[in-house]
C-alpha cells in the first residue's frame, strides 16, 4: 500500500492520520461520497457540528449531476399569487398522491417541513433564484400541485444550487476554526470496510494514478446519485453508472423499491437530453402527429393535462406513439410545442432548453416545434434508511438519490428529488456528526482495512492481468439496451424475465472481461469495467423486483397486472446481494394521514 500523507492545518497528524501496517492512513470523523447537492450539504452540516469531514467524488464536485438540473426545487413558500394558500401539509399530501401511496409518510412529512427553510438558508448563501416583481423567490407550476409551487432560477437551478452550496464548502475549508473539510477529487470509492455489523472507512482509487488507498473514518455517508446509466435512453449523466449503489449493497446493506424508475416525458428524440418539466409548466403543449392535445384524451391527464404526474404523461405519449398517433423515428416521438410562449418567456426563462434544442436538434423552440420522447431519468429506489438516514449497518448513512429515505415512493414528483438532496443531506451530516461525537480514531483501525483493501487489489490485480477475454464495452451495451426495450415506461412479465435472464448472463460473462490498455494512471477501460460490476448487479435489482411485483404503481406498469393491489403490494421491496442475483424479501410502507382511498387525480 502506498503511503498517503494528508497535511492538514489546524490539528496534529496523529488525529487525521492513524498508522496502518507501518503506513498512514487518511483519517476523517465523517466521510462523504459525492460531491453532488446532497453531498456538499451533508458535509457543510458535518463541519457546522465541528467534525472534521473528507468528501471523495469520482469527478471534481461541480461535475456532479446534480448541476444539470434544470426545471426547479419545491418548496411551500407561497410567493405566487395562485400559490398563495400553500402549507407544508399540501406538499406532504401531493407528494403522498403522486408516490401512489408507496411513500413512508412519516419521511415526506419531515421533507416537506423542512423545504422552506433549506431554501430560504441556500438563498442567503447566495443562490440566484429567479425572482417575483417584489423581489422574492419566482415560483413556477410543475407536476403534482396544479399551481406554481416549484422555486426556479431560470432553466439552470441545479449550476445555481450546486455552486452556492460548493461556496459554502470553500468558506469552511478556509475558516480556522471549525474542523477540516478536505475534498479528495477523482477519486473511485470501490468497497466499504465493513467490521462486524459496523462501518468503518472506504476503499478508494485515485484515477490520475491508480493508487489505491484506504480511507478511515468513525461514519460514512453515501451520496453517490442515482444509476440512470443502466439504461440506454436516459437523461442521466454519462457518471451515474450506480457503482455508489452497488458498494454498500455488496457489503450486505438493501437496496430498497429498485424497480420504480422514473421516465421523464419529454427527452430529446434520440439523445435523450431532458426538457425540463418547467417548459410545460411555462405553458408549453404536447402534441400528437394529428396536432391533437391528445392528454385531454386520457382521464388520468385530462384535468392537469400536461402537468400531470410524469408516469401518467409518459405512459400516455407511449400509448400515442403505440397507437400510430405520434411520429415514426428513433423509437416514436410526438411534439412539445411551446412556441405561442413567444420568444421573450422562452429567452427568460428557458433559455438553456432552447440553446440544447439548437445544438442537439437543430431545431429552434421560438419558431418550430420540439420532438420529445420519454425518457429514464429517475431512480426512485436506493439504499434502504430510514428518516434519520441511517441504513441498517452502524456509522453508515445514506442521502440524496442514492438512497431509499422513501420520500417518492412509486413516482417522483418533479422538484422533489433537488428538496430531498437539501433536506437530508444535512440530516445525514448532523446524524453521522452526532454519531462520532466521543468516539476517536482509537480502536478504528483493524485488520477490516487491511482486508478491504487486499480484496480490492485482487480485483484490480485480475483485470489487469487477463490475458484472453470480452470487451466490458459490449456487456454494457447489452444491459442498456435490455433494460430500454424491456424493463421500461410498460413491462410485462414475458419481457422482464428475458431481461433478468439477459442480465444474469452478462453477470457471468463479466467474470471474463479483459482490458485493452493495462496501465494503472487514468486507465478509462479498467474504471469502466470496474463501475460495470456495480451496473449489472443494479440491474438485477430492478428487473427482479419489476418482475415479481405483480400489479401496476406509479412508474411501474404490468400490462398484465394494469391494478394497483394495495391487499397484495402496499409492500416496500427489499434487494440483498448473493452471488447469485438479488434475494427479494419485503417490508410494510409507514401510513399516515393521507389516506388510501384518496385515489390519485
Ligand atoms: C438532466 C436532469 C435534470 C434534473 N432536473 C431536476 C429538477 O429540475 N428538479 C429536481 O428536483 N430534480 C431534478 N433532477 C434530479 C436531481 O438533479 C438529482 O436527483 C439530484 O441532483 C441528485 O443529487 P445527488 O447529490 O444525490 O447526486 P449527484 O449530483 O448525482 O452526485 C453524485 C456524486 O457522487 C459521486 N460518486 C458516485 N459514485 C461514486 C464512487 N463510487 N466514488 C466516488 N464518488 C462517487 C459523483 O462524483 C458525484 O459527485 C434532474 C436530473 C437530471 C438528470
Amino acid at each position: 500500500m502506498g503511503v498517503f500523507v494528508h497535511i492538514c492545518r489546524d490539528s496534529g497528524l496523529q488525529y487525521w492520520d492513524v498508522i496502518l501496517g507501518g503506513n498512514l492512513m487518511p483519517y476523517h470523523d465523517v466521510l462523504v461520497i459525492g460531491g453532488g447537492l446532497a453531498g456538499l450539504r451533508a458535509a457543510i452540516a458535518v463541519n457546522e457540528m465541528n467534525a472534521s469531514v473528507g468528501v471523495i467524488s469520482k469527478v471534481h464536485p461541480l461535475r456532479s449531476h446534480s448541476v444539470a438540473a434544470q426545471g426547479g426545487v419545491n418548496a411551500p413558500l407561497g410567493n405566487h399569487p395562485r400559490g398563495g394558500h400553500d402549507s407544508w401539509k399540501k406538499l406532504a399530501y401531493d407528494t403522498v398522491k403522486g408516490s401512489d401511496f408507496l411513500a413512508d409518510q412519516d419521511a415526506v412529512i419531515k421533507m416537506a417541513t423542512e423545504a422552506a427553510s433549506r431554501i430560504h438558508e441556500i438563498e442567503h448563501w447566495g443562490c440566484p433564484f429567479s425572482r417575483t416583481e417584489e423581489g422574492k423567490i419566482a415560483q413556477r407550476p410543475f407536476g403534482g400541485a396544479g399551481f406554481p409551487r416549484t422555486c426556479y432560477a431560470s432553466d439552470t437551478i441545479g449550476h445555481a444550487l450546486l455552486n452556492t452550496a460548493y461556496e459554502q464548502t470553500v468558506r469552511f475549508k478556509q475558516a480556522a476554526e471549525r474542523r477540516e473539510l478536505a475534498i479528495y477529487p477523482e477519486w473511485l470509492v470501490l468497497a466499504l470496510v465493513r467490521e462486524g455489523d459496523e462501518c468503518q472507512g472506504v476503499v478508494a482509487m485515485e484515477l490520475k494514478s491508480g493508487k489505491l488507498e484506504v480511507f478511515g473514518s468513525g461514519a460514512v455517508i453515501f451520496a453517490t446519485g442515482g444509476s440512470g446509466r443502466i439504461y440506454a435512453n436516459t437523461s442521466n449523466a454519462l457518471i451515474n453508472t450506480g457503482i455508489g449503489m452497488a458498494v454498500p449493497y455488496w457489503a450486505g446493506v438493501p437496496l430498497k423499491d429498485m424497480e420504480f424508475e422514473q421516465f421523464h416525458p419529454t427527452t430529446l428524440l434520440g439523445k435523450n437530453i431532458l426538457v425540463t418539466e418547467g417548459a410545460r409548466g411555462e405553458g408549453g403543449f404536447l402534441l400528437n402527429s394529428k396536432g391533437e392535445r391528445f392528454l385531454a384524451n386520457y382521464p388520468d391527464s385530462q384535468k392537469a393535462m400536461e402537468v400531470a404526474p410524469r408516469d401518467i404523461v409518459s405512459r400516455n405519449i407511449t400509448r400515442e406513439i403505440l397507437d400510430g398517433r405520434g411520429f415514426e423515428g428513433g423509437g416514436g416521438y410526438v411534439h412539445l410545442d411551446l412556441r405561442h410562449l413567444g420568444r421573450e418567456k422562452i429567452m427568460e426563462r428557458l433559455h438553456g432548453i432552447r440553446t440544447i434544442c439548437l445544438e442537439f436538434a437543430g431545431v429552434d423552440p421560438i419558431t418550430d416545434l420540439i420532438p420529445i420522447q420519454p425518457g429514464h431519468h429517475y431512480t426512485m429506489g436506493g439504499i434502504s434508511c430510514n428518516t434519520a438516514c441511517e441504513t441498517g449497518l452502524h456509522g453508515l448513512y445514506a442521502a440524496g438519490e442514492v438512497a431509499c429515505v422513501s420520500v417518492h415512493g412509486a413516482n417522483r414528483l418533479g422538484g422533489n428529488s433537488l428538496l430531498e438532496t437539501l433536506v437530508f443531506g444535512k440530516i445525514a451530516g448532523e446524524n453521522a456528526a452526532k454519531y462520532v461525537q466521543g468516539k476517536g480514531a482509537a480502536g478504528k483501525i483493524g485488520k477490516a482495512h487491511e482486508r478491504a483493501l487486499k480484496k480490492t487489489e485482487e480485483k484490480i490485480e485480475g483485470l489487469l492481468t487477463r490475458e484472453n477475454g470480452e470487451d466490458a464495452a459490449s456487456i454494457k451495451k447489452e444491459m442498456t439496451e435490455v433494460m430500454a426495450k424491456k424493463v421500461g415506461v410498460f413491462r410485462e412479465e414475458r419481457c422482464l424475465a428475458e431481461a433478468l435472464a439477459c442480465i444474469k448472463e452478462l453477470r457471468v460473462r463479466f467474470k471474463d472481461v479483459a482490458l485493452r490498455h493495462r496501465g494503472r494512471g487514468w486507465n478509462l477501460s479498467l474504471q469502466m469495467a470496474l463501475e460495470l460490476e456495480g451496473s449489472l448487479d443494479v440491474a438485477d435489482a430492478v428487473a427482479a423486483g419489476a418482475l415479481s411485483r405483480e400489479e401496476s404503481r406509479g412508474s411501474h406498469f404490468r400490462t398484465d397486472f394494469p391494478k394497483r393491489d394495495d391487499e397484495k403490494w402496499l409492500k416496500h421491496t427489499l434487494a440483498f446481494y448473493s452471488e447469485d442475483g438479488a434475494r427479494l424479501q419485503y417490508c410494510d410502507v409507514r401510513p399516515g394521514p393521507v389516506r388510501l382511498e384518496e385515489r390519485k387525480y
